[in-house]
């Protein structure tokens, strides 16, 4: 571990309370509700949101869901369904095959609208309110766009989402759909969605909650947060890493800035910071590119192809917020296959945790990782596993077991599961009318 780059010492700027907004390029420091601000007005660089005081875990309480952790949020309460307080679960089989010292599954998949991006809605959209906005809008792989629509319409707010045309796993079309946004499908992929929502949002027109904006990432940092203390309170002590699957990198940041946090405040040792360890599809990994190349920024991949779609992405808009992440907490990042993703995918499955493709992806990247070396079997390791098995019913009906024909009738079928042939040929008809 190279230690963490802590948040500077608090300065808030003159007539701030005690959240405002920080750009990580050029350290410009911005008043947060005055006016709608996406980037950093003077250079574009990324925002962060600061606070002039970082909790402790003594200070978290109420139950275990997103706003249980309001201390370090910018707000006491927001639109909530509620999310979070997902299970960490245990997977015997899966920890002696891979084969590292403990292995859980935090199943994001078990958020309100079934992916942990509901964590960075109840936030964004509670800001939303306290802008006044009155349109809302989000670029989206799918996932985005379920958790938007149904957040847009908790607070009764008009919600705006653009998707790549053709790309978007049939479950979460029917959740923007049936929540009531305005799906606009556009002539290209996720990347060219985003730039399009961007200018929507800079001309005025909607309020941004992709993860460029940082107050979904302030929700999101309390999957860090529940899994520090869940493991701390049920192993005595905190995870050796956290292995998720990457797409935009809001997430990796996310989880940065929660470890930061803690060891700004004392909470978290520096040595205790779980290593972050990033994983990406083969034909959308910037980020493994540029971990592996040891660059400061991700390079633009145009041409993206996986089965993973949440996470088929060509240019990380938070990679300047992860790639620092992954560097200081001494992680990594690595690439797998689609077929290795698919077997990930039924490996869970076969554990009971249903999951969509990319989910899988932090599985399939862990297995990889210790069979090359790099992920000692000493470890204490937690997987991430996004979204829900239903997102993506034609992947899972793809991946899984085909359905299989049978007769009407018992005897018939007790011989079909003894591996007998029966059913609708002439011989199964003779049998059934003598
Ligand atoms: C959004 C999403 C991801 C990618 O998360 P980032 O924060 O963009 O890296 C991965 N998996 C699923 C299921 C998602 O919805
Ligand atoms: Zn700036």
């Amino acid at each position: 571990m190279t230690g963490l780059t802590l948040p500077d010492r608090p300065t808030p700027p003159e007539e701030a309370d005690d959240v405002w907004l920080h750009c990580i390029d050029c350290g410009e420091q911005h008043l947060p509700f005055e006016e709608v601000l996406f980037t950093c007005p003077d250079c574009d660089g990324l925002l962060e949101v600061r606070y002039a005081e970082y909790p402790t875990f003594d200070e978290f309480d109420g139950d275990e869901r997103v706003w249980r952790y309001s201390a370090a949020l910018p707000f006491e309460s927001g639109v909530s369904l509620p999310e979070g307080g997902t299970q960490l679960h245990e997977v015997p089989r899966l920890e002696t095959d891979i084969g590292v010292r403990n292995l859980r599954v935090k199943h994001e998949g078990m958020n309100p609208t079934g992916s942990f991006k509901d964590r960075g809605m109840t936030v964004g959209v509670r800001v939303a309110r306290e802008l006044n906005v009155d349109r809302l809008a989000c670029a989206s792989t799918g996932n985005p766009s379920a958790a938007l629509a149904a957040y847009g319409a908790r607070a009764g707010l008009e919600t705006l989402v653009l998707l790549p045309e053709g790309n978007v796993a049939a479950g979460k079309i029917a959740q923007a759909s049936l929540h009531g946004a305005r799906i606009l499908e556009v002539d290209g992929n996720f990347d060219d969605c985003l730039d399009r929502v961007q200018d929507l949002a800079n001309r005025g027109e909607a309020y941004l909650l992709n993860s460029l904006n940082p107050y979904r990432l302030e929700g999101q940092k309390t999957i860090g947060l529940e899994i520090l203390e869940r493991f701390r309170d049920e192993e005595g002590r905190f995870p050796d890493r956290i292995v998720l699957p990457v797409g935009n990198a809001g997430n990796t940041a996310a989880l940065y800035k929660c470890f930061r946090e803690l060891v700004h405040s004392g909470a978290l040792a520096p040595g205790d910071v779980p290593k972050l360890t990033g994983v990406q599809a083969e034909g959308a990994a910037p980020m493994v590119e540029a971990i592996e190349e040891g660059r400061e920024d991700t390079r633009r991949w145009t041409d993206v192809e996986t089965i993973a779609t949440a996470i088929r992405i060509g240019n990380p808009v938070n990679a300047p917020k992860a790639l620092p992440g992954i560097r200081e907490t001494g992680g990594t990042a690595v690439a797998v296959s689609d077929a290795e993703i698919t077997d990930a995918q039924r490996d869970l499955a076969g554990e009971g945790i249903g999951v969509e493709p990319a989910s899988a992806a932090s599985v399939a990247g862990l297995r990889k990782l210790v069979a090359r070396g790099e992920v000692s079997t000493g470890e204490d390791v937690v997987c991430l596993t996004t979204g829900h098995l239903l997102k993506d019913p034609d992947a899972a009906a793809a991946a899984g077991n085909e359905p299989e024909g049978v007769p009407n009738d018992t005897d018939d079928i007790l011989r079909h599961l003894a591996g007998q042939s029966v059913g609708g040929g002439l011989l199964g008809r003779l049998r059934r009318l003598f």
